[in-house]
């Protein structure tokens, strides 16, 4: 089946063909190190990762860049309020630098905790300096931008088009608006592309403008030309990206080289907390480490993240987080059952399987109709090794770490039901280990009878006895 993706630029499905044969260049817009990302976040680093994952599924290589930014992330995207990191930086004390690198580390560890399949490339905002300042130039050069006190703008009425990726009615917004116009911008809409520093801004950069620093738009411009060239085939973001972050991307590359940077546009809905909106102010914008404290374990969120096309809102509630738990554990059970299994399947069951798979994958990261083949697999009666192989397979896309099966079932029976197994059981399997040891295999089998007949379910692998309730 085809590859199909949604394209916002276009507003509809298409059949993805790269620019060039079996390659793929993408850029995936990076988070503002300034504060721990939160699970909303996290929603669409695991967009990224599933594009990424069925990318390489149908074979194609890939390069993908993904920025971390550090600085002219302002509080609102058009351009007003304070610098993110310097705020942060005033909150904690801290030079804006180390609250970069510790959040920072924090990101890219809860990245590894979600099994999200790394870019190629990740690169930090400050080392793209001096090509931030020669892309203004190039703008410049070409009359799209001129300089007022502030900073260096972009001038929108040079465009043919603006906006090109929303629906935005600037006349409409421009009416409604509560921010008063700065009286040197030629159109209300031009955005900063580099602005002057005032004398307490702590991280500004030497540049033909004096001391500066590039806004949080042109960084991306500048370091997806920089890695993937002045085309390349997918950007990808959150919707809130759409109207302003993305749109004068959108405009800055075609003021510096005349086109649109990327063919397909990807945009992930946003993931809402218990029906609403996330926010500081509600104490809801929960860290993988919050949702680890509450046993919900970082693949559990994952999971759950694939019961909701990306392109729909997805509501998350920590009920439905642990069911995720529960269903994940279900399916590295299923797993193991068949692992164990010997029943023989035919080659032409497993490629329907196989195909449904990827008919769903294919049409635009169908992940709920892919879930629904995953568990139609896991939960067959007949116990096949094929089956487990099928669902290695297809872990492939889920990134769900499924050849782990036993060793997080383990840990998971030891965080949760240490205190639910009852002495008597915990006795017979200290008892049975012991046989094993001695290599008592007829006690060792007579006490896993005994453990079944009680209730108990137990498998042996190589990390050791995994128990389970029947
Ligand atoms: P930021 O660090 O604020 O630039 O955000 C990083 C990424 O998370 C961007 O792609 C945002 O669009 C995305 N994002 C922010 N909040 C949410 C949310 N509640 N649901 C889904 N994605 C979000
Ligand atoms: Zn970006």
């Amino acid at each position: 089946m085809d590859l199909v993706f949604y394209n916002t630029l276009t507003r509809q499905k298409e059949n993805f063909k790269s620019i060039d044969e079996g390659k793929v260049k993408m850029y995936s817009c990076g988070p503002t190190v300034y504060n721990y990302a939160h699970i909303g976040n996290f929603r669409a680093y695991i967009l990224m990762d599933t594009l990424r994952r069925v990318l390489k599924y149908n074979g194609y290589e890939l390069k993908h860049v993904m920025n971390i930014t550090e600085e002219g992330h302002l509080e609102s995207d058009a351009d007003e309020g304070e610098d993110k990191m310097e705020k942060a930086a005033k909150r904690e004390k801290k030079d804006p630098y180390e609250i970069a690198n510790y959040y920072m580390n924090i990101f890219l560890s809860d990245m590894e905790k979600l099994n999200i399949d790394k870019p190629e490339i990740i690169t930090r905002a400050t080392d793209n300096i001096d090509q931030m300042i020669d892309y203004v130039k190039d703008i410049l050069k070409n009359g799209y931008a001129y300089e007022t006190s502030k900073g260096i703008y972009f001038d929108i009425s040079k465009l043919d088009k603006y906006p090109v990726l929303s629906n935005r009615n600037l006349d409409e917004q421009m009416a409604g608006a509560r921010v008063e116009v700065d009286k040197e911008k030629r159109n209300p809409y031009d955005f900063a592309l580099w602005i002057k520093a005032p004398e307490n801004h702590i991280m500004k950069w030497q540049s033909p403008w004096g001391l500066s620093y590039p806004g949080w738009h042109l960084e991306c411009s500048t370091m997806s030309r920089r890695f993937l060239g002045e085309q390349f085939d997918i950007h990808t973001g959150g919707v809130d990206h759409i109207p302003t972050h993305h749109e004068n991307e959108i405009a800055q590359s075609k003021g510096a080289t005349g086109r649109i940077p990327a063919k397909t546009w990807m945009h992930c809905e946003f993931l809402l907390v218990d029906g609403g909106k996330m926010s500081k102010s509600l104490g809801n914008t929960y860290t993988i480490s919050q949702l680890e404290e509450k046993g919900i374990t970082p693949l559990a969120f994952k999971l759950f993240c694939f019961t909701s096309h990306y392109r729909n809102k997805l509501n998350f509630t920590f009920e439905g987080a642990l069911g995720a738990q529960k269903a994940l554990e279900r399916l590295y059970d299923s797993y193991l059952k068949h692992e164990n299994g010997t029943a023989e399947i035919s080659e032409s069951e497993i490629e329907s399987y196989r195909q449904k798979f990827i008919n769903a994958i294919n049409d635009d990261m169908n992940m709920p109709a892919a879930m629904g083949v995953v568990w139609e697999v896991a939960r067959k009666n007949e116990k096949s090794k094929e089956f487990a192989n099928l669902l290695l397979e297809f872990d492939k896309v889920l990134g769900l770490n499924i050849i782990n099966s036993a060793k997080y079932l383990k840990e998971f029976s030891k965080d949760n039901n240490e205190e639910e197994i009852p002495e008597e059981i915990k006795n017979l399997l200290e008892e049975r280990k012991t046989a094993r040891e001695e290599k008592n295999w007829k006690k060792s089998d007579e006490l896993r009878d005994l453990i079944i007949s009680k209730g108990y379910s137990i498998k042996d692998t190589k990390e050791g006895m995994v128990l389970s309730k029947i």
